[in-house]
């Protein structure tokens, strides 16, 4: 078995092996050749914190596994540790023989900004000239840092519940040597696209905050309850999504199903825009939204490019198991 340990994945992932592991395992799932277990979660009593896994099985890729973790709320300050510990665990799919461990926590940032990237890519129109960001925590910073690959953005503009925070992204945006002004929440109209990744339970963006034309990624809405966007704005966008099943279940489509605003046939699946079975956007003025939920199966198909890149470069450590 090989072990890839979380100190050696920030010098042998890179955000373009992320972006082209998680196109690819989405476009499997929506071939059919890649299928994510039920998720479990708990709660267990102990540090208050909340563990699960996270699994899948890509029959293309070949991926078996699980990523399991979660959130200790006490870490940073009991132990100073991150909060949010998880570990990826690759198995052969041909014996069932463990293959790989490996770190999973930078991976989760990663694999999360490469599928809003992913979204603009396929979705968002060719002459985007402004990215408005929603939120500017942990994973913003990953999210900007990714999505501004994907077109010739001349402009950040942002916003965020928490204003003090938004030299997180600020920076970002002058590292890429572009200006960044912060604006209310009405003045990310000027975006061509926007990215929310925030804790949000209640609204922040508003249908009527946003232009015709704009491609929305709404990264932050994985837990029921959770909410990032009015429901109307979802009425009036073309909606697509990693999985159906977890976007009107725990993803921003939750609400607007629940209200009878949109039903679960309205939202489309972005592996089959990659696989071109959807068009995805067919006019100019179409507003579009990505509800990324993050599924197991993009935890592993970054784990097992991690692994390869590891091998390659002789930094896997092998045991016998
Ligand atoms: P973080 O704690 O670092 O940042 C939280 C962000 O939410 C900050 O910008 C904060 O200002 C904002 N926020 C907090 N309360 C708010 C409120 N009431 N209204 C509006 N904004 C509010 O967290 P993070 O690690 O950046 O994660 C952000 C979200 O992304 C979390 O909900 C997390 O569960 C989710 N997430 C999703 C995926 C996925 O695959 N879709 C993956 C990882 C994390």
């Amino acid at each position: 078995m090989l072990i890839v340990p979380e100190r050696e994945i920030a010098d042998l992932m890179t955000r373009e092996a992320a972006f082209d592991a998680v196109e690819k395992v989405f476009a499997a799932m929506a071939a059919r050749d890649a299928y994510n277990f039920p998720v479990v979660r708990e709660a267990i009593g102990h540090e208050d914190a909340l563990y699960g896994f996270k699994g899948g099985f890509d029959q293309a890729g070949l991926t078996l596994g699980l990523k399991a973790g979660g959130y200790w709320p006490n870490n940073l300050e009991k132990r100073d540790l991150i909060n949010h510990q998880s570990t990826v665990f690759l198995f052969d799919p041909d014996t069932g023989k463990a293959k790989a461990m490996v770190g999973g926590n930078l991976l989760t940032a990663l694999r999360t900004a490469a599928a809003s990237s992913v979204s603009i890519k396929h979705l968002a129109r060719d002459d985007a000239k402004v990215i408005g960001m929603i939120g500017a925590g942990h994973q913003a910073t990953f999210q900007l840092r990714a999505a501004l690959e994907q077109r010739q953005f001349e402009k950040v503009i942002g916003w965020n519940y928490h204003p003090e925070m938004l030299p997180n992204i600020e920076k970002v945006a002058t590292e890429a040597g572009l200006p960044f002004e912060a604006v209310k929440l009405d003045g990310m109209k000027e975006a061509d696209v926007i990215i929310s990744i925030t804790s949000a339970f209640a609204p922040s963006l508003m249908a009527d905050h946003v232009a015709p034309g704009t491609h929305i990624a709404c990264m932050g809405t994985d837990t029921k309850g959770k909410q990032e966007v009015e429901s109307a704005l979802l009425a009036k966008a073309s909606v697509f999504t990693d999985e159906v099943a977890q976007s009107i279940s725990i993803g921003e489509a939750q609400h607007a199903v629940a209200e009878g605003l949109i039903k679960e046939s309205d939202v489309g699946e972005i592996g089959a825009v990659i696989n071109g079975t959807n068009p995805g956007r067919t006019s100019a003025d179409q507003i579009t939204l990505f509800d990324g939920t993050g599924v197991g199966l993009q935890d592993l198909a970054v784990a097992a490019a991690v692994v390869d890149l590891a091998v390659e470069k002789g930094i896997a450590i092998e045991v016998d198991f």
